[in-house]
């Protein structure tokens, strides 16, 4: 009989084959109850003396936690079994006797996380990973609807793009090399070819507060587009997260039931979002009785307190010059300048950073020199400026942000496998 998943066994008549791991195993008089999981799914399966063989009972008796096996038996509706359907066992063969599996009842966090190479098997990790592939696909798929080129940019680089405070330094035969903090620069070269271009790619930040949003090693998804102002480079983001929230909502309503949030919240976000400027804000965050003044840069605080009351992400833009970098177009007032972060609601911050970026290089130099940067690593994308420049704009998303935010989770740790912080790179 060939193998069919648990998901395909739920509802089938008769007789199937499956194999996978036990995720619970209880014994209760002359029946073995084990949860079985595989890649699909979990499924309770009832191995019963008598209706299987002496031999194949007692290797059923002697199952541990997380061992491997295949078996045979009779899908069966049954209302006591966890999702209704119960398998009643006729034959099992072990694969592997699991050693005692080291997770049990108390289960701190750091604990968890010297095992994540284990605790990957629960199904908080299993489900939250499968809105991650769903919203990457979903990126994927409206980039290619709308035309635009999926690119490689480089991880080893020359120059820091989002200052060097942040930046890892890696020796590179001697040399001074650097991890990627964004792709930016490089997908700005990119649009000459080709005009609208993208890239998911690892990003890099020696971040050393410890917070909520903040992982060391994240997943980037950026885009750049030629003849691009910022006023459509909103438009872009807000129509690409719409359709990363409707793929969710609606390919993975019972992930997100099991992890506590409602699909239907995901269902609503649809354009067009509500843009604020600056300027506004700290007049709104002023009126809400919160410390701020013109030049400081927006906190987790001040964010969450923007979204109050917001079902769908808003944007903030116009951001004063002096909090953001060095390449973001200057406004015709001098002082701020043509970009907009996209805040998640109910608290989750912000999930998207983007702007037009300046084609003044002398600006830029000013910038950077002020900043202390070595301006030799800049002047192959000081010429982007100089052959053909043309208006473009362009944006990042942490996916890693996105998915915290689609799935409701405490922490961005949780949504990736092995998470790299401030104190951990193992496993
Ligand atoms: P923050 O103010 O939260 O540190 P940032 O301004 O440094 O963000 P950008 O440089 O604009 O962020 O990066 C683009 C996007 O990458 C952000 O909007 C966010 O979604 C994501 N991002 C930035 N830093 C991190 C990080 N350390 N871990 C996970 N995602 C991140
Ligand atoms: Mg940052």
């Amino acid at each position: 009989m060939d193998f069919i998943s648990v998901k395909e066994a739920f509802g089938r008549a008769g007789e199937v084959a499956l194999r996978g791991w036990c995720s619970r195993v209880r014994t209760q008089k002359n029946i073995v109850f084990v949860v079985l999981r595989d890649g699909s799914g979990s499924i309770q399966v009832a191995f019963k003396e008598g209706d299987v063989s002496a031999d194949a009972f007692k290797r059923a008796s002697e199952l541990t936690v997380e061992s491997s096996i295949t078996l045979t038996g009779a899908v069966r509706k049954d209302d006591r079994a966890p999702g209704g359907y119960e398998v009643q066992g006729r034959t099992l063969d072990v694969v592997h006797v699991a050693e005692r599996f080291p997770i049990v009842k108390d289960k701190s966090p750091e604990f968890l996380l010297d095992v994540r190479h284990l605790w990957l098997r629960s199904e908080q990790i299993a489900n939250v990973t499968v809105v991650k592939d769903t919203l990457m696909s979903a990126a994927r798929d409206w980039f290619r609807k709308n035309e635009w080129f999926e690119t490689t940019p480089p991880i080893i680089t020359a120059s820091a793009a989002e200052g060097g405070s942040t930046i890892f330094e890696i020796d590179y035969f001697g040399d001074k090399a650097y991890l990627s903090q964004s792709a930016q620069m490089y997908l700005e070269a990119l649009i000459f070819p080709l005009e609208r271009v993208w890239a998911i790619t690892p990003s890099f930040r020696a971040e050393t507060s410890r917070t909520t949003r903040h992982l060391t090693e994240y997943w980037h998804l950026e885009a750049e587009a030629a003849w691009l102002d910022q006023e459509a480079n909103m438009r872009v983001q807000e129509s690409l997260v719409s359709a990363m929230a409707q793929a969710v909502g609606k390919q993975c309503a019972e992930q997100l039931r099991a992890l506590g949030r409602d699909p239907a919240d995901l269902l609503k976000i649809k354009p067009p979002f509500k843009r604020i400027t600056y300027d506004d804000a700290i007049e709104i965050l002023k009126k809400k009785g919160m410390d701020v003044k013109w030049g400081d840069d927006l906190r987790t605080e001040e964010e969450r307190a923007l979204v109050e009351g917001e079902e769908k992400p808003i944007f903030v833009t116009n951001y004063p010059a002096h909090i953001k970098a060095f390449y973001m177009k200057l406004n015709p007032d001098g002082k701020t300048v043509a970009c907009a972060d996209m805040i998640a609601p109910e608290g989750f911050g912000e999930i998207i950073g983007g702007s037009q970026r300046s084609e003044d290089i002398e600006y830029m130099k000013k910038r950077l020199k002020a900043e202390g940067a070595n301006l030799k690593n800049y002047e192959w994308y000081f010429d982007l400026r100089r052959f053909g420049s043309v208006p473009h704009s362009g944006f990042g998303l942490g996916i890693e942000r996105v998915v915290r935010w689609f799935c409701k989770l405490e922490h961005i740790r949780d949504a990736t496998p092995f998470p790299r912080t401030l104190n951990r790179f193992y496993p």
